[in-house]
Order: structure tokens, then C-alpha cells, then sequence
């Protein structure tokens, strides 16, 4: 191991300096709806007048800046670093913004650095909770984050019903606890349909809370799946988003328990 500190160390910690509460949003698998419910969480949280910051690690999959409508938004440099856009009282950073032949903060290096620099350079200021939509997996990224942010953390682990996402959800919650992040639920997603007043189940039986017991962590329940949702992404509708049956169902279940374990943090500290 290298003895030479990395600067960039106490940087990160300055530019974390005036965040309450890191929530880390993950999953084994892709395209179980992690990112929309990164981003949903955060704009709920907003609505309700908390200071809110949304960080993308995904750097391969990054959607937020779609989701937000801030595709090829070059952010703003100050002499603290780089300013996050508000995007409906949101700050948002992204390293897909930096994907695209941008020199900063990614030259080639591996991944860790990246994320590394973004997390030194990023002025997020006074927030109440930093909503952190990672890439699914066990990779660099999830390692990276949840090693070098300082803040208090915890995990939320999305799912889908199916054996497989199953068995990466479980592999991914034992990764998280290894690195010492609490888990602060589990929770299932695309899960059921109301058709005609009566409960489909359209990716089968639900297996999230039997995991859960399982694994001793929190089921916080099932997220419905909502064709709406697509269309609001489609339309780069941030606002519509926050509209559709699937957010309601996200300020019940997801929420409350947010804002609960940041007070309880609050309050110890
Ligand atoms: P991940 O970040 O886990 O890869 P995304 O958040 O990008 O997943 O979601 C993948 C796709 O699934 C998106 O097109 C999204 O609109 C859709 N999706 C996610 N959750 C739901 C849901 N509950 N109902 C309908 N579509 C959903
Ligand atoms: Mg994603």
C-alpha cells in the first residue's frame, strides 16, 4: 500500500462537511428501477422543504441526467468546485455528465479515481439528505462510495420478484454489510398491477419479504408497476414523475422511514 495521503481525502471530507445523511440506493441487478427511485426519493424529499442532493455513480447506466433533463448541462465552476444545477429544488451531479469527452473528472483512470475526484470536487453545501444512485453490483463503484463518503450512511437495496434478483440482492446486502453500511430496507419493485380491481403479480410471486426475514433487514414492501412512470421518464417530466402512482407509493413506504433514521441520526449527533 501506498503511504502518500491522498489529498483529495480531505477535500471529500470539506465538501461533506454540511451533509446530514447519505442514503445509498443499490441493487444487484439492472434495470430493477433503482435510478427512478433514487430520483423520485429525492424530489419528494424536496417537496416536503429539505435541503436535497441527488450524486449518479453509474457511470455506464447513467440515467439521471435524463430523468432530470440536464443531458450535456456543463456545471458551473466555483473556487470551492463544481456547482451542482437545482433541478426543482434538487442539486443534482451526475458522472454521466462527464461522460462524454469531458476531461473532468474522468482521463482514463479506473473508476475509484473517478468517483473519487467527483466526490472532492462537488459543492454540495448544507443538505439535509444526499440521495446516491449507484450501478448495479458489487463493482468498484459500490465499493468506492461506500468507503469514501463520510458521512452516516445506509443503504436502501431495490428488487424485483424473480429467483435471480433474489440472488443478487442477497449477495449485494452482504457486500454492503461487509463494508459496514446498515441496511436500511429492502424493498421490492414492479411487484403488482391493480386490474379491474384485483392484484396481479406481473413478474410473479413476490420473494422480497422472505428475503428480508432471511437476511435480517427491514422489508419496507412492494412498489407497484406503473406504466405512467415510463411516460413521465420519456417526457423528461421530473414533475409528472412525482405525480404517478408509483411515487405515492414511494412517500409511504420509503419516505417516512428516510426521514425517521435521518432524525435519529440527527439527534445523536
Ligand atoms: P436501474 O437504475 O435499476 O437500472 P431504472 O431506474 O433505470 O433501473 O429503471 C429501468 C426501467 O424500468 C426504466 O425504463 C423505468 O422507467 C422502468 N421502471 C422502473 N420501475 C418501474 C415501475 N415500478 N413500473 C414501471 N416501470 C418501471
Ligand atoms: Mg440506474
Amino acid at each position: 500500500m501506498s503511504s502518500i495521503i491522498d489529498p483529495r481525502l480531505e477535500a471529500i471530507k470539506k465538501q461533506f462537511s454540511k451533509v446530514d445523511y447519505v442514503l445509498l440506493v443499490g441493487s444487484g441487478k439492472g434495470g430493477v428501477g433503482k435510478s427512478v427511485t433514487a430520483a423520485t426519493i429525492a424530489l419528494l424529499l424536496s417537496s416536503k422543504g429539505y435541503a436535497v442532493g441527488l450524486l449518479d455513480l453509474d457511470l455506464h447506466g447513467s440515467v439521471i441526467p435524463t430523468i432530470f433533463d440536464i443531458e450535456g448541462y456543463e456545471p458551473e465552476e466555483s473556487k470551492e468546485g463544481l456547482v451542482p444545477p437545482v433541478i426543482i429544488g434538487v442539486k443534482v451531479m451526475s458522472l454521466g455528465l462527464f461522460a462524454k469527452n469531458r476531461p473532468v473528472p474522468i482521463h482514463g483512470k479506473n473508476k475509484r479515481d473517478a468517483i473519487t475526484e467527483l466526490l472532492a470536487i462537488t459543492k454540495w453545501g448544507e443538505l439535509d439528505f444526499l440521495i446516491v444512485d449507484l450501478p448495479p453490483g458489487t463493482g468498484d463503484e459500490v465499493i468506492a462510495s461506500s468507503t469514501l463518503i463520510p458521512v452516516e450512511r445506509e443503504a436502501l437495496v431495490i428488487m424485483t420478484p424473480s429467483a435471480l434478483a433474489r440472488v443478487v440482492a442477497s449477495r449485494t446486502i452482504l457486500l454492503l454489510r461487509d463494508l459496514r453500511v446498515r441496511i436500511m430496507g429492502l424493498v421490492e419493485n414492479m411487484a403488482y398491477m391493480k386490474v379491474d380491481g384485483k392484484t396481479i403479480y406481473p413478474l410473479g410471486k413476490p420473494v422480497g419479504e422472505k428475503l428480508a426475514r432471511e437476511l435480517h433487514v427491514q422489508y419496507l414492501g412492494m412498489l407497484p408497476f406503473d406504466p405512467s412512470l415510463s411516460m413521465a421518464i420519456d417526457e423528461k417530466n421530473p414533475e409528472k414523475l412525482m405525480e404517478t402512482l408509483f411515487a405515492r407509493s414511494v412517500d409511504e413506504i420509503i419516505v417516512p422511514v428516510v426521514i425517521g433514521n435521518r432524525e435519529i441520526l440527527v439527534s445523536k449527533s
